[in-house]
């Protein structure tokens, strides 16, 4: 695509600010701006959180998401508007992120950040904690997001199987297994760790089956999507104790709401959407936007094009 105008979309400003980006960026050979809806249309490309119908009037969409899953993928091919996401640039941050969960239900120390808040001291049972060597983490979705966070937990100790759709051997995986084998996948997992995207055939790919194919003792984290997880069979495998707990980062819907009994479970950690947040977050999809724009006045297909 010809580019003239590059919009830096408002709707960033939930990750990073938005003058960050069209600062690190304005050094492009294009016009680089923040814009908010009434602006849309005096570009021929934005960068974006969130989808916008005034879009598909443009040449290219980025996403400052791996996500796209807002994105009405037909009406773009349809427009012939290009979409790119920004996959590729999350590992070590929700690898790490995963790590913290991982670490705090071993250690205990979502139980005294939550004494704390009320002046408790109120130590764990004895045999409360545990070390994460030895543990086996199953993650489903072994691509960016995956393989993050297997090299951060790899690095304590812990055992990584994973689940692709092919189930072909993953560099940094001990034992692949293909989506179809999901149940025997999960069964031996200490940790089971959802990492895919939302499609047609990740939909509540997490249910009530899946939760009793893992063991009691074993924790569910979700940093992919919060619709991949049936969430009313996952309450209710928490509610009656045939899992121990789960950290969450992403919901069937967010904001996640105030009567949610996710809230109050003891064994349940909830972040707020914000597993890959990093001062560096602008920086990374900086680059990407950057290699698109060379690759546009080159004539060469985009990077990370999903449409
Ligand atoms: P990616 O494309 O690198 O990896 C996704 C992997 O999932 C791929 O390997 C793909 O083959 C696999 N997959 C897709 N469908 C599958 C299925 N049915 N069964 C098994 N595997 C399947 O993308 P990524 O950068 O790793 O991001 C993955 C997803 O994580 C994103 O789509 C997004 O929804 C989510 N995400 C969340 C956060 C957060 O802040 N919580 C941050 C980044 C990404």
């Amino acid at each position: 695509p010809e580019l003239e105008r590059l919009g830096v979309h408002e709707s960033v400003e939930l990750v990073f600010p938005p003058s960050e980006l069209a600062e690190f960026l304005s050094d492009l050979p294009v016009d680089v701006a923040v814009i908010d809806d009434d602006e849309i249309d005096s570009c021929d490309a934005v960068v974006t959180l969130e989808h916008r119908d005034a879009f598909l009037e443009l040449e290219w969409v980025h996403s400052i998401q791996a996500g796209v899953d807002r994105f009405p993928f037909e009406e773009f091919e349809e427009r012939g508007v290009l979409l790119t996401n920004s996959t590729g640039i999350h590992d070590r941050w929700v690898g790490e992120t995963v790590a913290s969960y991982l670490l705090a239900f071993a250690r205990r120390l979502h139980r005294h950040v939550a004494n704390q808040q009320e002046r408790r001291w109120e130590r764990p049972e004895w045999d409360d904690g545990f070390t994460l060597p030895g543990t086996t983490a199953c993650v489903v979705g072994t691509g960016t997001l995956g393989s993050g966070v297997a090299e951060v937990l790899g690095s304590l100790g812990v055992r990584i199987t994973g689940v692709r759709r092919s189930g072909d051997p993953v560099e940094g995986f001990e034992e692949v297994y293909a989506s179809e084998d999901l149940l025997e996948a999960v069964a031996d997992a200490d940790f089971v760790i959802v990492t895919i995207p939302l499609t047609e055939a990740t939909h509540h790919m997490f249910d009530a089956e899946v939760f009793d194919a893992m063991a009691d003792d074993a924790y569910l984290v979700n940093v992919g999507r919060g619709p991949v997880v049936d969430e009313p069979a996952l309450i209710d495998a928490l509610e009656t104790d045939s899992l121990a707990g789960a950290a969450l980062d992403v919901f069937e819907t967010e904001p996640l709401p105030e009567e949610s009994p996710l809230w109050e479970m003891e064994e349940v950690i909830v972040s707020p959407h914000c597993a890959a947040f990093s001062e560096d977050y602008y920086r990374a999809v900086g680059d990407l936007v950057r290699e698109n724009v060379d690759r546009a006045e080159r004539g060469e297909s985009f990077h990370n094009r999903v449409v």
